[in-house]
């Protein structure tokens, strides 16, 4: 079936605005067959009713010369007023008007008196409507409704032709971005975190405007701007930086700005933008520094990445990733208890030797990649944990890390389930660490997810928690079954007391949520104690072992054997 648009078309408005009767009905006689129609008899009165229906109105058609407020005067307001500007005006003129001064006051059209024509001006009419409810969608394609910055595509499309047409003038590209906006959110309602990206995104325009620049919003708190290439930019992006009300009602706003500075314009948008972004990304959590500047360094490392990332599939077909594992033990007796194993993934590359996971982990988190390599890791653990059950008659669960980009996988629960069973594990021997700050991103879908791994019997233990700035309100709706406390605050605990009541309040917030704690990155006999005195049932840390490869594990199994 065909639809013609015109059938979801309502009626238009179309107002006419004349002080004497006869023209007004006339005109409205010629307009109606069309149109629903509405009269004015001079300026004040359309002004009423423009401002009364608004976006409902789909053009105004103006006499000049009227009592109360000409025309020219209506066009005046008009022009000065954001929302008055969108409802086209066609003026209508007898000989002696000025049109030319029409014109500049934003009037698009003219139909002269008598209206000898009817058909001509509807004609005119239509076409007028037609056009600008054209406009009005460009404006909504190219604009996001709550900055009204253009959107991504647009900003995009404009350099690529601001390209052609300033080629060899240089140019700056920037990312703007908000830290931790989730939380702005989470912890101030989206209402708040909607007049912190208007308040930002008014000062990234006010920047573009002053530096020649074109600016986007490009997704929830990210902002693009791409300006003409001053020595001065920094200073001025610093200075622009400082004008946010940074304590807005009590909340810290803390935004990043990432510069490429005099672009390489023969590289493609999107490339400039993403150098600007790494620029950006180096800043997470150094809370010293807010603006960065894409450079030599930074261009050496994306290359190396682009190397991990095109070796990756190869690496793990040819086994250059090897799963290692780290003991857990139980200390709650008199000794400890070997209790399970982290699985930790390390990668043996040909040409860069031995790569710790803190190296392509998080590009892989980044570009989604991590699910293949998870699986793998998953898989490998499980099936060791198989052998070690065989070959032993000792079950040693494995924890596995989950990133947060796995559970965006509509098959992750399957495919968990699927490796569990392959392997004969039972429920309680295949863990799933979960690191906190992953909770804190889209906490309701991954809430579901976890719930739901949680019935199917996996265990879920809590990592690095005490970094990922959870509140107590939003750890109570968490579904966990065991805390890692971050190693952080052992460290902290090193030199001060202050570190020392902050672990025992960590353990305390486990004990409300009914949850045992395993503390992380223990090293030396003085912490196991404390942590033992402190109730942490479990610890894992160089004290006891480093993660080894599953061969050296064995020789920890056969100990456990032996006893203590
Ligand atoms: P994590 O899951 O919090 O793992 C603990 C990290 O602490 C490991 O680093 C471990 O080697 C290290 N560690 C353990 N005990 C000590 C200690 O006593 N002292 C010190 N200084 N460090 C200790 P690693 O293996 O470099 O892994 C770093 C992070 O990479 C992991 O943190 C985890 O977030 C991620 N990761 C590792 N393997 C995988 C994986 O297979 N998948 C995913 N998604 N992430 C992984
Ligand atoms: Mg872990
Ligand atoms: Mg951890």
């Amino acid at each position: 079936m065909e639809y013609s648009s015109y059938n979801f078309r309502p009626r238009r408005k179309v107002l006419i605005v004349d002080d004497e009767a006869i023209n007004r009905q006339l005109l409205g006689l010629i307009v109606s067959q069309q149109y629903e129609v509405i009269y004015a008899e001079n300026g004040q009165e359309a002004l009423d009713i423009c401002r009364e229906k608004g976006g409902s109105l789909s053009l105004v058609m103006l006499d000049i010369l009227m009592p109360v407020m000409t025309g020219m005067e209506f066009l005046k307001i008009r022009q000065n007023d954001k929302q008055l500007r969108r409802i086209p005006v066609i003026i209508l003129t007898s000989e002696a008007d000025a049109e030319v001064e029409c014109l500049n006051q934003g009037a698009v059209d003219f139909i002269k008196k008598p209206y000898n024509h009817p058909d001509v001006i509807m004609a005119r009419v239509n076409r007028i409507v037609e056009l600008s409810e054209d406009r009005e969608l460009i404006r909504a394609v190219q604009q996001d409704e709550l900055t009204g910055l253009f959107n991504k595509e647009f900003f995009y499309e404009y350099i690529r032709q601001n390209d052609r047409l300033e080629e060899g003038k240089k140019h700056d590209a920037a990312v703007i971005n908000i830290e931790h906006f989730h939380l702005v959110n989470a912890l101030h309602g989206m209402a708040f975190g909607d007049t912190v990206l208007k308040e930002v995104a008014a000062i990234i325009r006010r920047l573009a405007e002053e530096t020649g620049g074109i600016v986007c919003r490009c997704e929830a708190d990210q902002f693009y701007l791409y300006c003409d290439h001053h020595e001065d930019n920094p200073q001025r992006f610093a200075e622009a930086l400082r004008q946010l009300p940074l304590e807005l009602e009590d909340a810290r706003i803390r935004v990043r700005i990432g510069i490429y500075p005099d672009c390489d314009t023969s590289i493609k948008i999107e490339e400039r933008i993403d150098r600007a972004n790494v620029a950006c990304t180096s800043l997470r959590n150094k809370y010293n520094r807010s603006i960065a500047f894409y450079d030599q360094k930074m261009q050496e490392t994306e290359v190396f990445h682009e190397q991990l990332v095109r070796d990756m599939q190869e690496a793990i077909d040819t086994r250059q990733f090897i799963v290692y594992y780290q003991p857990k033990y139980n200390v709650e007796g008199e000794c400890p208890k070997l209790s399970s194993a982290e699985a930790l993934i390390r990668w043996i590359h040909p040409e860069h030797g031995f790569l710790s996971p803190g190296v392509f982990i998080p590009l892989f988190e980044r570009n989604g990649l991590i699910q293949k390599l998870d699986d793998f890791v998953w898989r490998e653990a499980a099936a060791q944990c198989r052998i070690w059950k065989e070959a032993h008659g000792l079950s040693i669960p494995v924890s596995v890390n989950v990133s947060r980009m796995d559970f965006y996988d509509p098959k992750l629960i399957e495919t968990l389930k699927e490796i569990r069973n392959e392997n004969g594990l039972q429920e309680e021997e295949l863990h799933l660490e979960v690191t906190e700050s992953a909770y804190s991103e889209d906490t309701k879908q991954l809430i579901e997810v976890i719930t739901a791994l949680q019935k199917e019997g996996f265990a879920i233990e809590m990592d690095d928690f005490g970094v990922g700035y959870s509140s107590l309100s939003m750890l109570t709706q968490m579904p966990i079954d065991v805390l890692k406390l971050d190693m952080k605050f052992l460290r902290q605990a090193a030199d001060n007391e202050v570190g020392i009541r902050m672990i025992e309040m960590m353990i305390r917030i486990a004990e409300q949520l009914g949850v045992p704690v395993i503390a992380e990155g223990v090293e030396e006999e003085a912490q196991v104690k404390m942590l033992k005195e402190m109730g942490c049932q479990t610890l894992q840390g160089y004290y006891f072992s480093k993660p080894v490869p599953a061969a050296e594990f064995e020789k920890l199994i056969e100990k456990e054997k032996e006893g203590c």
